[in-house]
């Protein structure tokens, strides 16, 4: 008898009976996180699902096929995709920008002279953090509401902050409700709401700026662009140096040499992890 197997957050099938966004439908098709066009393409990349047996944190087989949850509708899926191609052209955009040992950090550099659609890139990354953290519905229905709606009035639920950094790392991962706290050494925090980590950006949709000023992001100097969503969608291109004042380099706090030792991870019962590989 194979031991059992304690993931990390829930079971792939109870993650989300109802579509994540319109919470109608229970006809729930693939969500892309981030989107295909990001290179987030099944033969590029390995998924598998991280799990504890005795008391170590094991991988499963990888499998190809991408990094995608089963959270939303087909109708949903669609609305999301509108914006798949901004993202894609950011990401595309942003690549040559990263090189190098991705264990190389942090570094303050400054922004690159891109382009970016910011309402058209935000709306991409929230429609991606609402079909992985389905708790979105619990603490904001309104914000969900206005996403659905799709109009121009949007902003994060409250007390939010969503951060960007570039990273060149080719471990990948998606992730919702869990903290890591750096218990050796500096103290640092990371909580996540949600986070998108896929080459050549970091996503993270945390808490404001941390009482005792030692959010790991503010630290490093993240890239904030929480008021992107307020952009209209209409906008397609900003120069990247008009909306964001800092872009450095970071690497997981998951990922850092001696991780293992200096951070402890605390998730929950609404906590989901997703790991991957980009094998290109
Ligand atoms: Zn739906």
């Amino acid at each position: 008898m194979s031991p059992r197997r304690d993931y990390v957050g829930e079971a792939p099938p109870r993650h989300g009976l109802l579509c994540a966004l319109c919470q109608a439908s229970t006809s729930l098709t693939k969500a892309h996180i981030p989107p295909r066009s990001a290179e987030n393409r099944g033969a590029t990349v390995k998924r598998a699902r991280p799990y504890i047996e005795d008391q170590v944190r094991r991988l499963e087989p990888p499998n190809e096929g991408g990094l995608w949850l089963r959270t939303l509708c087909q109708d949903c899926n669609g609305l999301a995709s509108k914006y798949d191609g901004a993202y894609g052209d950011f990401a595309e955009a942003l690549l040559p920008h990263v090189g190098g040992h991705p264990l190389t950090l942090p570094s303050r550099n400054g922004v690159p002279p891109v382009a970016v659609a910011p309402g058209r890139v935000a709306r991409s990354v929230l429609h991606a953090m609402v079909a992985l953290a389905p708790s979105f519905n619990v603490i904001d229905r309104r914000f969900v509401r206005d996403l659905l709606e799709d109009g121009d009035d949007l902003r994060l639920p409250g007390g939010m902050s969503l951060r960007v950094a570039l990273t060149s790392d080719r471990h990948a991962r998606i992730a919702s409700a869990y903290h890591l706290h750096r218990v050796l050494g500096v103290r640092q925090d990371y909580e996540a709401f949600a986070e998108i980590y896929f080459r050549p950006l970091v996503w993270l949709l945390t808490g404001g700026p941390s009482t005792f000023g030692n959010s790991l992001p503010d630290q490093e100097g993240w890239g904030d662009a929480t008021d992107w969503i307020a952009y209209t969608r209409e906008a397609q291109r900003a120069d990247l140096r008009d909306v964001l004042t800092r872009l450095p380099h970071t690497v997981h706090p998951s990922h850092r040499p001696g991780s293992a030792d200096q951070w402890i991870e605390m998730s929950g019962p609404t906590s989901y992890v997703l790991e991957g590989r980009i094998t290109s």
